[in-house]
């Protein structure tokens, strides 16, 4: 059994932790990238402050899955937010026929549902999901 405690960046106590033998370099390595960023905790509450700024909802889950959702979230929204744009900038004239405006307002409803996403472990489980699957509504 592998095991070494260490102090995050935020002065919060951290253990680094490898069941098994023979891990003692990768629990050492652990545990120094540990000593450089805050605690899963602090980084959950720092994410949550930070999503609220931007008008977004709070991620539900573990401290740890909330600091890393909160780290793919941000880029998906603004992925399909700009393929969207590139698509409506494509299109031109054609943006305002009947049809093809219908399916932009429907792309539009799709970012905001997505938003609205706040199961941070959705977003893990979700963070290859291509932008273009986000606009037709699969996920
Ligand atoms: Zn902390």
């Amino acid at each position: 059994m592998s095991r070494k405690t260490f102090t995050h960046s935020c002065g919060h106590a951290g253990e680094a932790f490898i069941p098994g033998c023979g891990y003692g370099k990768q629990v050492a390595y652990m545990a120094e990238q540990g000593e450089h960023q805050p605690c899963p905790a602090c980084r959950a509450k720092a994410a949550q402050e930070t999503a609220t700024a931007e008008g977004l909802p709070a991620l539900e889950g573990s401290d740890r899955q909330i600091a890393w959702a909160a780290d793919i979230r941000p880029g998906m929204i603004q992925q399909a937010e700009q393929l969207l744009h590139s698509e409506v900038a494509k299109l031109g004239d054609r943006a305002n026929e009947p049809v093809i405006a219908g399916n932009l307002q429907k792309a539009r409803a799709n970012i905001e549902r997505l938003r609205a996403i706040t199961n941070a472990g959705w977003w893990i489980d979700n963070r290859s999901l291509p932008s273009k699957f986000v606009l037709v509504g699969r996920f």
